[in-house]
């Protein structure tokens, strides 16, 4: 079906991310890539009766996915990073391609790439802009900005002291950084430490200056507390794991600095299921060797504690009106792609509502990433990103995973059974 096509899709119910939802028959009409109408299926056909219809009756219809946080290089596997990097950027460049396809049948419209190796993320970006290849709308920071043996300073975008900071800073802004990546704290690139700083909140604030002086939004890596403090008062406007550990590996949920996250309107981007996904790559390990060895034991025994404490912050930020948005930071560790879902899921599980959920993973991701005027919500004037699922997700939030089929910008994407085809299949 050409997307400069008029169409209708005629769906049993619908998610709009506006809170206005009737649940009863919508009708969808698309033009040119974008929506040109939306209203209750009684009300639309008979305007619309002369155009190709489609149905699909025991479905829900949601605005395309927003998944504000991916690493499309690496495999999902386990691999650490400190070995993915290991391989040629050509090759990393091909599996983010076939990355990205996962993501899009996934129903995911528009991501957020997080850091790649040198140009990997601005490649796929700029591959997927021009049709060569098929994936969700990207927005990229290109490499993530890291102190000498930082984390993930392996993309090769090392600063240190504000000379070095301001020039890369401005280096990755020419090069098309659609925002700037911080690395506020080390993680786990084994010449880091997650528990330690990095960055100063002063050199962190002449990072943001010169982001907002070109209208780029920032986000921080923050794997500890004197990591989320730093960032906050230099301004940035994502906080990313936000893990409330001090120094020692100590959880300490800190009030005050929940409260500040509040003040300071920032956007938190927990990424949950990737403990979920770690713990559960342990534990199959442990399966297939008939047992895990001692390190392994205890390696299992953080990852749940640490998985139970982010649960707990998550469930209290919610409560006090943090801003939190969905980012998967997945094929990153043991997550796979195309399981963006999951994510949605482990906010739902950490006791954000169903609806809240929805919105963390549309809406309020496409708020946070600068996208906000264009995907998460199904209005009119909006692109046609939108996606169909089987049964309703409003009840049952693992519906979301019945994919039926995914419209980008109105083009109809193959949805892929077994391996990827990259065909876009007509449908009658
Ligand atoms: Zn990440």
């Amino acid at each position: 079906m050409p997307h400069n096509q008029t169409f209708v899709l005629n769906v049993g119910r619908i998610f709009t991310g506006m809170g206005n939802d009737i649940p009863e028959p919508h009708s969808i009409v698309i033009e040119n890539g974008k929506i040109k109408n939306i209203d209750l299926k009684s009300r639309i056909t008979d305007s619309f009766k002369t155009i190709t219809k489609l149905d699909y009756p025991d479905c829900t219809a949601l605005p395309g996915l927003v998944d504000g946080h991916t690493h499309m290089m690496a495999p999902g596997d386990g691999t650490p990073g400190d070995d993915i990097v290991k391989d040629a950027d050509e090759n990393l460049l091909i599996r983010a391609t076939h990355n990205a396809k996962l993501f899009l049948n996934a129903g995911v419209t528009t991501a957020r790439e997080n850091g790649a190796k040198n140009n990997v993320g601005f490649a796929l970006q700029k591959a997927i802009r021009l049709g060569v290849t098929d994936g969700p709308d990207m927005v990229v920071c290109g490499r993530p900005i890291s102190i000498t043996g930082g984390h993930m300073g392996y993309c090769g975008s090392e600063a240190d002291g504000l000379d070095e900071i301001k020039k890369e800073t401005r280096k990755l802004i020419k090069q098309g950084a659609d925002f700037i990546k911080i690395m506020a704290t080390g993680g786990s690139t084994i010449t880091s430490d997650p528990l330690k700083p990095s960055y100063t909140s002063e050199e962190m604030q002449l990072i943001v200056e010169e982001a907002h002086r070109v209208d780029k939004l920032t986000a921080a890596h923050c794997s500890s507390i004197k990591g989320i403090e730093n960032a906050l008062e230099a301004g940035v406007d994502m906080i990313i794991h936000c893990i409330f550990e001090d120094e020692t590996g100590m959880y300490n949920y800190r009030e005050d600095l929940a409260e500040t996250l509040v003040n300071a309107q920032a956007w938190v981007n927990p990424t949950l299921h990737i403990k979920i996904a770690g713990i559960e790559d342990i534990k199959k390990r442990g399966y297939k060797k008939g047992g895990l060895s001692r390190l392994e034991i205890l390696q299992l025994d953080n990852a749940t504690r640490s998985l139970e404490n982010s649960l707990e912050t998550v469930n209290r930020f919610s409560k006090i009106g943090v801003k939190m948005m969905a980012g998967s930071d997945s094929p990153w560790g043991a997550y796979p792609p195309g399981e963006f879902v999951k994510e949605i899921l482990a906010l739902n599980r950490a006791g954000l509502s169903i609806y809240e959920s929805l919105l963390t993973g549309t809406k309020h991701a496409a708020h946070s990433i600068g996208k906000g005027h264009v995907s998460g919500i199904l209005n009119v004037g909006r692109n046609a990103d939108v996606l169909i699922v089987k049964g309703n997700p409003l009840i049952n939030l693992s519906d979301l995973s019945n994919v039926k089929q995914v419209y980008k910008k109105g083009i109809p994407q193959y949805k892929k059974s077994k391996g990827y085809s990259g065909i876009h299949t007509e449908i009658k």
